[in-house]
């Protein structure tokens, strides 16, 4: 079985690393377009404390999280064990005792169905700042320990490497599709052209220019989000929680004393793949705000990604009716690191005509397109 992935941002790239591992011929093509969501993503893996209340979408976020170790152990199989993984815990932060106690109801009901959530307790503000020194000092906790953070750059480039171990090829470029008799047969990349019994579509905010020709207008778009790294010299980060305040930002550490705050949200932006006055002052504004101890750490980069969102928070997975042998992945916003391995393995039994563990059936890719020809 011969089978194209389009993109290896985290989905391509766990999609292609399943396949090949199935014995698939797998064919790996990527524009690595600027923006790359992959390549800008903060790295929580954290469904436990979500506030969206989807039962759909907790499936595949629960999905994806209990899915990170089985991959990481795949992974050190292959010789690939630098992935910025770490099982470091998250404190859910707030002044508003009522606030935590929601949090913490929630949190233990997960806790009774789902053993990875790991153990949930209460923190004063002081428990809470030795776990994470630069916190505010009014700052009280419900501490989650079986939340993860993840480098989206290192685990893609495992998981291509990983495919490649396994017999995978890449092209860089853009790729086209080539349909005969409303069926794919293969994909044009570089005025080359690629046969293939099966296509797997996982292009991220860029999946309507490739899914326009085929009359398939597809509501994913770009929301571009900007994130900055802080360096903090001399300070062991690497066992720093993830630290969730109650609005969309966060604050993320990793190994080499650099912690991630982010992120905007601006929906509507387009490719628009610049650093903004107002988005670097938010960002800074509310981490600041959450862990004045940062104000002195260096400001090291900071990163653009385009998130691919759908008209819903549910993402695209399916077969699409109209053209035989695509599987279409996509549309996984802003949870796309939780989910995405995860979706990657179940894109990858799509293709291979297996069966999954799951229903698929709320995730049909074709549920919100405003035409299909
Ligand atoms: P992408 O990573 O965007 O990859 C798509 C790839 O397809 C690209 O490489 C592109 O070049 C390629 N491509 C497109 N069209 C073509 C074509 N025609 N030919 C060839 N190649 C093509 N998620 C979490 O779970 N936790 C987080 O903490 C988190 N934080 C985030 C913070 C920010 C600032 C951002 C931007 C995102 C964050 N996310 C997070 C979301 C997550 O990063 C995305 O949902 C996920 O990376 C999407 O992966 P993808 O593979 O679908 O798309």
């Amino acid at each position: 079985m011969k089978i194209i992935v389009i993109g290896s941002g985290i989905v391509g790239a766990s999609t292609a690393y399943h396949l090949a591992r199935k014995g698939a011929e797998v064919i790996i093509i990527d524009k690595q377009h600027e923006g790359q969501a992959t390549a800008a993503g903060a790295g929580i893996v954290c469904p436990w404390i979500s506030r969206v209340d989807d039962p759909d979408f907790y499936t595949l976020a629960k999905g994806g999280a209990c899915y990170y170790p089985k991959l990481v152990s795949q992974l050190k199989v292959d010789g690939e064990s630098n992935l910025g993984y770490g099982l470091v815990g998250a404190l859910a932060v707030s002044t508003d005792e009522d606030e935590l106690n929601v949090i913490e109801q929630k949190v233990r009901e997960r806790q009774s169905e789902t053993p990875e959530v790991g153990e949930v307790s209460r923190l004063s503000a002081e428990e809470a700042r030795q776990l994470f020194p630069p916190l505010r000092e009014d700052l009280q906790a419900v501490h989650v320990t079986g939340a993860a953070r993840v480098d989206g750059r290192l685990l893609r480039d495992a998981l291509k490497r990983g495919a490649e171990k396994h017999g995978a090829q890449s092209y860089t470029g853009v790729a086209s599709l080539e349909i005969k008799n409303e069926k794919v047969v293969g994909a044009y990349v570089n005025n080359e052209f690629i046969s293939a019994d099966f296509v797997v579509i996982a292009a991220g905010a860029w999946a309507p220019e490739l899914l326009g020709p085929l009359g398939i207008d597809t509501p994913v778009e770009p929301q571009r989000g900007q994130i900055v790294h802080l360096h903090l010299p001399d300070q062991d980060t690497s066992k720093w929680p993830v630290i969730l305040p109650q609005s969309s930002h966060y604050l993320v550490s990793f190994e080499d004393s650099r912690v991630v705050v982010g992120a905007t949200r601006e929906t509507g932006s387009g490719f628009d793949y610049r650093v903004t006055a107002a988005g670097l002052k938010d960002v800074l504004y509310e981490a600041l705000h959450v862990a004045p101890g940062l104000s002195e750490g260096t400001l090291q980069e900071v990163r653009i990604g385009f998130r691919p969102i759908g008209k819903d928070i549910l993402p695209y997975l399916g077969q699409i009716p109209t053209v035989k042998g695509i599987v279409i992945a996509n549309g996984l916003g802003a949870s796309g690191l939780t989910m995405g391995p995860y979706v990657g393995s179940l894109a990858a039994k799509l293709a291979m005509g297996e069966e999954l563990e799951i229903d698929i059936t709320a995730y049909n890719p074709l549920r919100n397109c405003l035409k299909v020809n």
